[in-house]
């Protein structure tokens, strides 16, 4: 198996949703929106995009919360800890809270989005900032510099 074929495991707070996820993320983003202040209780949020076809999800039936549209927020149904996104306009994709997963340390946020909402304090180390979200045509020219990123 090569190492961009590495599987990480992932599960949410009380372990009984578990994440197995294949290879690299598209992207990984911090999210400073207040949406994303609140339901993290924290500062932003942090996530890694995958196809879905290299995501497993198991254990417990997540359940929604957040934002319950066409973006919809998925939980574990116990423990309530929000592990990933998904939205009929993102397409086949799933957009995992990067903390949910054992290799969080290497999943540096690349991009950061809602600047406009940003905490004064808040830094991360995006290479890229948005003040609310990045447009979807910028999305290619992201993962390709995502990806070279990430190499070696
Ligand atoms: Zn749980
Ligand atoms: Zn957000």
């Amino acid at each position: 198996m090569s190492e961009t074929e590495a599987t990480h495991n992932g599960a949410c707070r009380c372990g009984q949703v578990q994440l197995k996820v294949r290879g690299k993320p598209l992207i990984t983003m911090a999210c400073h929106c207040s949406g994303c202040q609140k339901m993290t209780s924290s500062a932003f949020s942090l996530s890694a995009l995958y196809p879905l076809d290299v995501v497993d999800i198991s254990g417990l039936e997540p359940v929604i919360g957040g934002m319950h549209g066409e973006m919809r927020h998925h939980f574990c149904p116990h423990c309530l800890s929000w592990m990933f996104t998904r939205a009929e306009m993102m397409g086949p994709l799933v957009n995992i809270r990067s903390s949910m997963l054992d290799n969080v340390a290497e999943l540096a946020p690349f991009i950061e989005t809602g600047t406009r909402e940003k905490l004064e304090w808040a830094q991360t180390s995006a290479v890229h900032s948005y003040a609310m979200f990045a447009p979807k045509e910028d999305f290619p020219m992201l993962m390709q510099a995502y990806a070279q990123s990430i190499i070696g």
